[in-house]
């Protein structure tokens, strides 16, 4: 019998801290900005240049260690993390590694595989690096130090996660976290969550680990999934053949579906790792943790407990509904401005992620007024949208941020009550279509169907289908 193989997978993700300024100085982190606009002196390495630890990174990081039960070092520090690369031009990443802010907590992730506690090892604060551009014109790469020194948190799991669906799973679980505390968008394709992924194989039943691989350059839950499946096979076919898997770090190309060596794996001693002299260690007193305790917001299990209780939702729908607290947000704001609960969260799950998805629309980024969301419903429940209009008027709202009113005014969407105008036309109908009069005359119901939608197409599609359905029915009597 083929021996069966399990997948052993840990993962190391970066988080990009939304704060307004860098980690260790004043520039902004404003994305998307001209290349070498937002650097100073500190995050372009000049020597001499002084380090001061951001307060909010301190906080962020302690929100989040919190949040996914972490104990906390009181007392930490920060390291060098020595290395050369031209998008580092200190020579060296400031980093955490003897005493990182937060350790030992766990996520629990739910799906398909049951529910389970990955743990996390350990969660630290360091500096990202800028970026290069290769140009391939000129034959030269361009360094953009924008990016540098922008506050990242390092979350370490422990190989815990058996599958790419755990894995999805674990990353989607600390979006929401993060995204419910305000740290981060956590944006996989923006690059602000990046997620390396370590991966061994072992036989069925073994107790020992294999050796692993780490996977860098992953950028949608697409990729991860292709590369563990990738990776996966690769090691299973070396070691069916006798081979060893060796310890490396590779790049995945989604593209070509396989990954390549980068680099032999290198130990914490490369790195020649010593406590930075520029920074002071932190002590973090016990009225400041209890104090971001009691600040933690309600997480997005804990809201959907609450509207499964209050408005009666089945737990599918509320998951969906809190899946991004934005989304959430609005739909708690129009609730209290009287907007029927049910209804709002239908349009705020289905259409809403229909729309994203068709227009590319990132949804935690959707930041539709509750109060148009309430206009809107109301003209809804009065019958002057029927449901094909509303769901022009709704993406409208979504995609263009127009305001419900006006615009269904400005496209002519209301829906028309001249009975009189709708009489001529359904009789105009009937007497154009005498062939479908006779088959629905002779029972076959279908035809029906064929007449209102000829009503409707001559009403614009404004009309009230039920009223165009009466009418009908009325002048075939
Ligand atoms: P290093 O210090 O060499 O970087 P760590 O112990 O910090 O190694 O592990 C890095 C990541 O690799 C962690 O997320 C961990 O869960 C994962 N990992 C460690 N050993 C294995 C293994 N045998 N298979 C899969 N993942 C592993
Ligand atoms: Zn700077
Ligand atoms: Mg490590």
């Amino acid at each position: 019998m083929a021996k069966q193989y399990e997948t052993v997978i840990g993962l190391e993700v970066h988080i990009e801290l939304s704060t307004k300024t860098k980690i260790f100085c004043g520039c902004s982190t404003a994305f998307g900005k001209e290349a070498n606009t937002q650097v100073c002196p500190v995050c372009a390495g000049m020597p001499g240049a002084l380090p001061v630890l951001n307060r909010q990174v301190l906080r962020s990081a302690l929100a989040m260690g919190l949040a996914l039960g972490c104990k906390v070092n009181q007392l930490c520090k920060f390291d060098r993390k020595n290395y050369f690369y031209p998008d580092n031009p200190q020579n060296y990443q400031i980093s955490q590694l003897y005493l990182p802010i937060c350790h030992d907590g766990a996520l629990e992730i739910v799906g398909g595989f049951g529910k389970k506690q990955v743990r996390i090892h350990e969660m630290h604060m360091e500096e990202d690096a800028g970026k290069l551009i290769h140009d391939d014109w000129s034959d030269s790469s361009l360094a953009d130090f924008n990016r540098s020194g922008v506050p990242l948190l390092e979350i370490v799991s422990e190989p815990d996660m058996r599958s790419a669906e755990e894995v999805t799973a674990y990353l989607e679980q600390l979006r929401k976290i993060a995204q419910y505390l305000g740290v981060s968008d956590c944006r996989l394709q923006e690059g602000s969550m990046r997620a390396d992924v370590n991966l061994s194989v072992r036989e069925l039943g073994s107790t020992e680990f294999g050796t692993r691989t780490e996977m860098k350059n992953l950028n949608s839950f697409k990729a991860i999934a292709h590369a563990i499946e990738g990776e996966r096979e690769r090691q299973i076919e070396l070691l069916e053949e006798g081979k060893a898997v060796i310890q490396e770090t590779r790049r995945w190309d989604d593209n070509k579906e396989s990954s390549k060596p980068m680099r032999s794996k290198e130990d914490a001693k490369d790195y020649r790792y010593f406590p930075d002299p520029d920074l002071v260690p932190i002590r973090i007193p016990d009225a400041w943790i209890e104090e971001v305790r009691r600040e933690q917001p309600e997480f997005a299990g804990q809201r959907a407990a609450r509207y499964q209780q209050e408005y009666g939702f089945s737990a599918a729908d509320a998951a969906l509904l809190t899946e991004y607290k934005n989304l959430a947000d609005i739909f708690e704001k129009a609730v209290q401005l009287a907007a029927p609960a049910k209804k709002a969260a239908n349009w705020l799950t289905g259409e809403t992620f229909r729309i994203a998805r068709e227009r590319g629309l990132a949804l935690e980024k959707i930041a539709l007024l509750p109060l148009d969301l309430v206009n809107f419903l109301a003209e809804v429940e009065k019958g002057n949208l029927n449901n094909q209009a509303a769901k022009k008027v709704f993406e409208a709202m979504l995609a263009e941020n127009r305001e419900p009113l006006v615009y269904m005014e400005e496209q002519q969407l209301r829906t028309v009550r001249d009975s009189g105008l709708l009489e001529r036309i359904a009789q105009k109908v009937l007497e154009e279509n005498p062939t479908a009069v006779k088959e629905f005359l002779d029972g076959k119901e279908k035809v029906f169907g064929f007449l209102v939608g000829n009503v409707m197409k001559e009403m614009r599609g404004k009309a009230a289908p039920d009223e165009v359905r009466a009418v009908l029915l009325e002048k075939l009597k």
